[in-house]
């Protein structure tokens, strides 16, 4: 008989542990430290919870490194994974323009979603809002936001990494302030699909790319034909491409001009080594300042 009622009384005990950790997600179970389980869509917001969530988190990418994620198909493990996690992250619906029908299969009631695009100033429907710092300082808060109010006893944790990442994005901010106020010219040409409108605006710089908002977009033979007339006209030395997507078309108009080849990365998806090696946002945007600041021969 006693065995039973202590039994039972571990059961109750058990059991009402567990249902608190579902509910609130106090991180603890059987003593050990539960972290905070997050997904994100793609490497930005992915590389932003790892930074803010640090130790406290287990976050994973959805897209897989290398793979484009504006018109992602997510798997069924996908799927079960997302039902087992805390917090699911994303870019924003213009972006990841597949998350709104993948949500409708997901059963887990207690994951918080997080839309980072929350209040950004987005244009054109422009999906691209992590190429402006401004908007880097939005998203990241609303990550924060997130894990707090989910593992609200991390707060200060979360609040220190938060601080951290900010000091880094406002020191990057400054320097391409900086550094690209001494350029001898403003022309970006890009032979890519177009990502780097809020960079551009950002910094004052003029923009031309060969394709559209998507990467699906293909350039009319007339589109290169006013991309090779323009740098011919404005004598412009370097041509940028982007990752990912296949270089035919910068390669083309580099050999009609004889413009330059320059890497300017959209980091939609960084490859697997980089993401292992653990590469960073703002590495890999200083990586783009160096090569700007080659294209547009600034100081
Ligand atoms: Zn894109």
């Amino acid at each position: 008989m006693k065995k039973i009622i202590i039994l039972s009384f571990l059961f109750i005990f058990l059991f009402g542990c567990s249902k608190t950790n579902s509910v609130s997600n106090v991180a603890k179970e059987n003593g050990a430290y539960i972290k905070l389980k997050i997904i994100a869509t793609m490497f930005p917001v992915y590389d932003f919870a790892k930074s803010i969530g640090g130790e406290k988190t287990q976050v994973s990418l959805l897209t897989p490194p290398g793979s484009e994620p504006h018109d992602y198909e997510p798997t069924a493990s996908d799927l079960i994974n997302i039902n087992n996690a805390d917090i699911f992250v994303y870019t924003g619906k213009f972006m990841e323009v597949w998350v709104a029908e993948m949500l409708k299969g997901v059963t887990n009631d207690k994951i918080d979603i997080v839309d980072t695009s929350n209040g950004t100033k987005i244009f054109e429907d422009d999906p691209h809002i992590w190429l402006d710092f401004e908007h880097n300082r939005i998203m990241a808060k609303n990550i924060a936001d997130a894990m707090i109010k989910k593992d609200p006893s991390n707060k200060d944790y979360y609040e220190k990494n938060l601080k951290d990442l900010l000091t880094k994005i406002d020191k990057i901010d400054n320097d391409y302030f900086t550094t690209l106020s001494t350029c001898k010219t403003k022309n970006i040409v890009f032979g890519g699909h177009y990502a780097f409108g809020y960079l551009v605006r950002r910094f004052n710089l003029e923009y031309v790319a060969a394709q559209g908002f998507s990467p699906d977009s293909e350039p009319t033979a007339n589109d290169l034909i006013k991309l090779v007339r323009h740098i011919n006209e404005e004598n412009i030395g370097y041509i940028f491409y982007e990752e990912l997507s296949s270089t035919k078309v910068p390669e083309t108009i580099s050999k009609e001009t004889g413009a330059k080849m320059l890497l300017l990365s959209n980091l939609e998806s960084l490859t697997k080594d980089e993401v292992d090696s653990g590469k960073t946002f703002i590495d890999a945007m200083y990586e783009n300042l160096s090569n700007i600041k080659i294209g547009l021969d600034c100081k």
